[in-house]
């Protein structure tokens, strides 16, 4: 479904991504892990369109979608979750989420049809729905980021970093719904720095280090090497 191919990706003279290639597969549940500043938001941001790369090639269902504006990636299918928590604190949680529909803004039923969605996925935030996101917990904002990347009706979500700052337990819980969003059928590439938990939900990892590809495989298989128990897993 998504494949880049010799991706390189550079901030004035510093060289972010320098010859990527991953693929996520149609359905797939895929995770990029990496050491800070290995350049997994790059390659989150050269897909989405908001860095552009400066060579290779990012193909979606067959169409090359590298250069294209941030507005035409998404009406494509393709929603990010971006790292932190970009919220806009002003706004209800209600409105919040009608933004991430702005795509499909004509269609009414359909963004109701979705919101409701959402309020099953994330109960807590049915519950607040007046309240304005800036007064939200930390783990509420996430969800409502989520929430509000899937009111695009995405074909593929990317995460970057989705268990930043929060509990152990909601880190747990947020990773049960991202389990549950995988086996309804939605394609997700995940950044995560946590290996440990990211590896045991996925079905296939990368590893980046400075930019390259240092390693890939079956996550399970990824889970038992030795050498990435070691330098990842602390384990
Ligand atoms: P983290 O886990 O810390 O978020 P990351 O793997 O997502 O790290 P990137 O954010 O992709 O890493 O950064 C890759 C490299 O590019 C880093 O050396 C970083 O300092 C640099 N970089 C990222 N964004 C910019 C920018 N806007 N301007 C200049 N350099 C940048």
């Amino acid at each position: 479904m998504l494949k880049l191919e010799n991706i390189s990706a550079a901030y004035g003279a510093v060289q972010a991504l320098e010859g990527l290639s991953i693929e996520v597969p149609a359905g797939g549940l895929v995770c990029l892990l990496g050491a800070n500043g290995a350049g997994k938001s790059t390659t989150l941001n050269c897909i989405s369109g908001v860095v552009p790369p400066s060579s290779g090639s990012v193909t979606f269902n067959g169409e090359r979608i590298d250069g294209m504006k941030v507005e035409a990636v998404v009406r494509r299918g393709i929603a990010q979750v971006p790292e932190g928590r970009e919220i806009f604190p002003e706004m209800s949680v209600a409105d919040n989420l009608l933004l991430g529909g702005w795509t499909h803004r004509r269609d009414r039923a359909q963004l109701k049809d979705d919101q409701d969605r959402i309020y099953s996925i994330f109960p807590r935030l049915k519950e607040r729905i007046q309240q304005n996101a800036g007064t939200l917990s930390g783990g509420e904002q996430q969800m409502l980021m989520i929430g509000r990347a899937l009111m695009a009706r995405p074909k593929i979500l990317l995460m970057d970093e989705p268990s930043l700052g929060l509990s152990p337990v909601l880190v747990e819980k947020l990773f049960e719904i991202i389990q549950s969003l995988h086996e309804s059928g939605l394609t997700i590439l995940i950044v995560e720095q946590n290996a440990q938990l990211a590896l045991r939900v996925s079905d296939y990892g990368y590893i980046l280090e400075n930019g390259e590809l240092a390693f890939q495989g079956l996550s399970k298989e990824l889970l038992q090497n030795a050498e990435i128990q070691k330098a990842y897993l602390g384990t």
